[in-house]
């Protein structure tokens, strides 16, 4: 497999730093290729702005989707941008490792994703019309790949758990599974999350270890996670909401749009 780790952290020696070494070595013994994009490294710019449409006419007014549209289109993109786009092409499996920040991905990733995620390439793709609403959320340019979330957060797994006071993990990663790596197509692999990260020693370090290379071990069989489909009949179109009497996994919120995994 081919594999591309987006890396947000801004320190080498950091528990991140050591948790994306152990998995880079990982997946090269497992016989992957593996390329990282360590953003903090390479300093990336992290928010959008004229600066990235270097065709606009400087008085154009920015109107963002549009010159993003036409940037992917006529081969306009900044060389940073299109060099990740190339990347995501090139990669069966997207990892993206960051910390918890409150409780979201750090700024400088965000940026990568609003930046990368171009108009024509991770949205807007598709015919959009009474009949049919774009190619996306299990559809969409990164159709058949993989992605999968390391996260290390601060707090503890209870402080996660369906009745946690953090709210549940799935639901805070939500946004990002579903709304982001889902949209354009990817089929989403459970996330690895090490909790209480901040306290951790020597010993928590080998069993997160552990626990990291056994998961990545999986990682061309796990069973992504049972996001419905958007054009595959559960939803009205264009309305794009969730047929009635499908409320199988839970009744409301984002667990609406899973399915019951024995049901298909
Ligand atoms: P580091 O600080 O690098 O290390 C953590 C500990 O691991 C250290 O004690 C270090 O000694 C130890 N360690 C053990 N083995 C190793 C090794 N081999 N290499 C390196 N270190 C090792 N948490 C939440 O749960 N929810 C939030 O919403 C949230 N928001 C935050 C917002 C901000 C702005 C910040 C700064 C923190 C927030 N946190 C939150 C906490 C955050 O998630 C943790 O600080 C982070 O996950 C720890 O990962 P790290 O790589 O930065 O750890």
């Amino acid at each position: 497999m081919k594999v591309l780790l987006v890396f947000a952290h801004p320190e080498p020696r950091s528990l991140n730093g050591a948790l994306r070494d152990v998995a880079v070595a990982e997946m090269e013994a497992l016989g992957h290729e593996v390329r990282v994009s360590d953003l903090y490294a390479r300093g990336w710019k992290s928010h959008v702005d004229g600066a990235d449409f270097p065709a606009l006419p400087p008085e154009a007014r920015l109107k963002v989707p549009g010159a993003s549209r036409d940037a992917f289109v006529g081969d306009g993109l900044t060389a940073d941008v299109a060099a990740e786009i190339e990347k995501l092409r090139w990669a069966d499996t997207l990892i993206l490792q960051f910390p918890l920040w409150w409780f979201s991905m750090p700024a400088i990733l965000k940026g990568w994703v609003d930046r990368v995620f171009a108009y024509g390439f991770a949205y807007g793709v598709g015919e959009h019309s009474n009949d049919r609403w774009g190619d996306r959320y299990g559809e969409g340019s990164l159709t058949g790949k993989k992605a999968m979330l390391m996260v290390t957060a601060g707090g503890w797994r209870e402080h996660y758990s369906a009745r946690g006071i953090n709210g549940p993990i799935e639901d805070l990663l939500f946004p990002i599974h579903h709304g982001i790596l889902f949209y354009p197509g990817y089929q989403v692999l459970p996330p690895f999350v090490v909790y209480q990260a901040d306290r951790f020693g020597e010993r928590d370090f080998e069993s997160a270890a552990r626990r990291l290379r056994e998961r990545l071990r999986t990682l061309d069989t796990a069973t992504p996670m049972p996001y419905r489909r958007q054009n595959a009949g559960d939803y009205t179109i264009p309305e794009c909401e969730l047929r009635p009497g499908l409320e199988d996994a839970g009744g409301s919120g984002f667990a609406l749009h899973l399915y019951d995994d024995g049901k298909r």
